[in-house]
């Protein structure tokens, strides 16, 4: 790749140029047949992306796992898309982690991120990759930006100090995917979800979200009889939660219908305090004992609901309301105790 280009890539005249809809919004139908890239697609998103896409007809969903091709190395990065040359690529893949995760490790959590980042864009561009979807967080807005949080609010304050290391990092992949788009023309586009949950979570007992967490302390409290639950935190914060499959959809759609440089935040549009949401996994898990709370353990961010009125605008909203969700990722839990999708 030529650093001093000023001309558009190559693959930025690819033929099937972007068309604008009656509408006015841009639509453009991804021919199913593509070779597809869903970096992380062992994770929850990479999972439920590749699980949506098979549904909607794509046929070459192909990529190595992580123990198959770790992201961080640069070189095998660069080997792997030389050879299989995806058509587009969804980065679904990076170090994630609950609260504490990321307050303990914010090295492994900057790091990690980063290069796994850079290596895969940096790929994708080399090797002409026309279409990109890069996925980061809801985290990267201050921690105390106007709520619901707009897109317009990326960099105009201060950063929650518990998941800072992550933040920064997802904020340098959202700057690295408008630097492709200003110097190279490439259409490629940056979502930004909210907490997510879902089948194929990471319920590690420390290091998980505080959803998986609520569903498999209530589950063992039940199941071993114990009189009481002893929840993280004061229970005050509000989060918003969005099941994964939704953001399935969400990532197809503004594949097809987005064309732009900005974030687009993807999630529910509505929140709860955390003590609301651990009342209905108690509901859900069936659990009757009684719940505490342990203020020792960190807060975070008081409030991180999204303005999602971006992406509604758009024409996609979500299905899946929380209690149905919640059902159905404790079912999941449930089948898959004892085998190694629990074993993370
Ligand atoms: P955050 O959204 O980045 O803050 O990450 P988490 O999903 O880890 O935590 C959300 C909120 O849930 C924080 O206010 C935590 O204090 C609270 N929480 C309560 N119990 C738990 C738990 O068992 N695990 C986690 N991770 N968070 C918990």
């Amino acid at each position: 790749m030529n650093a001093d280009s000023d001309v558009a890539h190559p693959a930025a005249s690819a033929p099937n140029a972007l068309a604008v809809a009656a509408d006015g919004n841009v639509h453009r139908p991804l021919d199913r047949s593509a070779r597809v890239f869903v970096a992380g697609r062992r994770g929850l998103v990479g999972s439920a992306v590749c699980r949506h896409l098979r549904r909607e007809g794509f046929t070459d969903l192909g990529g190595p796992t992580s123990a198959e091709l770790d992201l961080r190395e640069r070189r095998a990065v660069f080997a792997w898309f030389a050879d299989a040359r995806p058509d587009v690529v969804v980065l679904a893949a990076a170090r994630v982690g609950g609260i504490k995760a990321n307050a303990t490790r914010p090295t492994e959590f900057l790091s990690d991120n980063l290069r796994i980042q850079v290596n895969v864009l940096d790929a994708a561009l080399e090797h002409g990759v026309e279409r990109l979807l890069f996925l980061g967080s809801s985290c990267i807005y201050p921690k105390l930006a106007e709520q619901p949080i707009r897109e317009e609010a990326l960099l105009t304050g201060p950063l929650e100090p518990t998941n800072d290391a992550y933040a920064i990092a997802k904020i340098t992949g959202i700057l690295q995917v408008q630097a492709v788009r200003r110097q190279y023309g490439l259409p490629w586009i940056s979502a930004m979800p909210t907490n997510l949950y879902g089948s194929g979570d990471n319920f590690h007992p420390k290091h998980c979200h505080v959803l998986p967490s609520l569903i498999r302390r209530f589950h063992e409290a039940k199941e071993s009889g114990a009189r009481s639950v002893v929840n993280w935190g004061s229970g005050s914060p509000r989060r918003e939660f969005l099941h994964v499959d939704d953001l399935a959809r969400a990532c197809l759609h503004l594949l097809e219908h987005y064309d732009e440089g900005g974030p687009v935040n993807v999630g529910t549009g509505t929140d709860l305090t955390i003590r609301e949401l651990a009342e209905l996994v108690r509901q859900v898990v069936g659990y009757q004992g009684s719940v505490e709370w342990d203020p020792s353990q960190p807060d975070g961010t008081p409030r991180k609901l999204l303005d999602v009125s971006r992406l509604t605008a758009l024409g996609w909203a979500p299905r899946i309301a929380l209690r149905e969700g919640l059902a159905q990722t404790y079912a999941w839990y449930v089948e898959n105790l004892g085998t190694d999708a629990l074993r993370h």
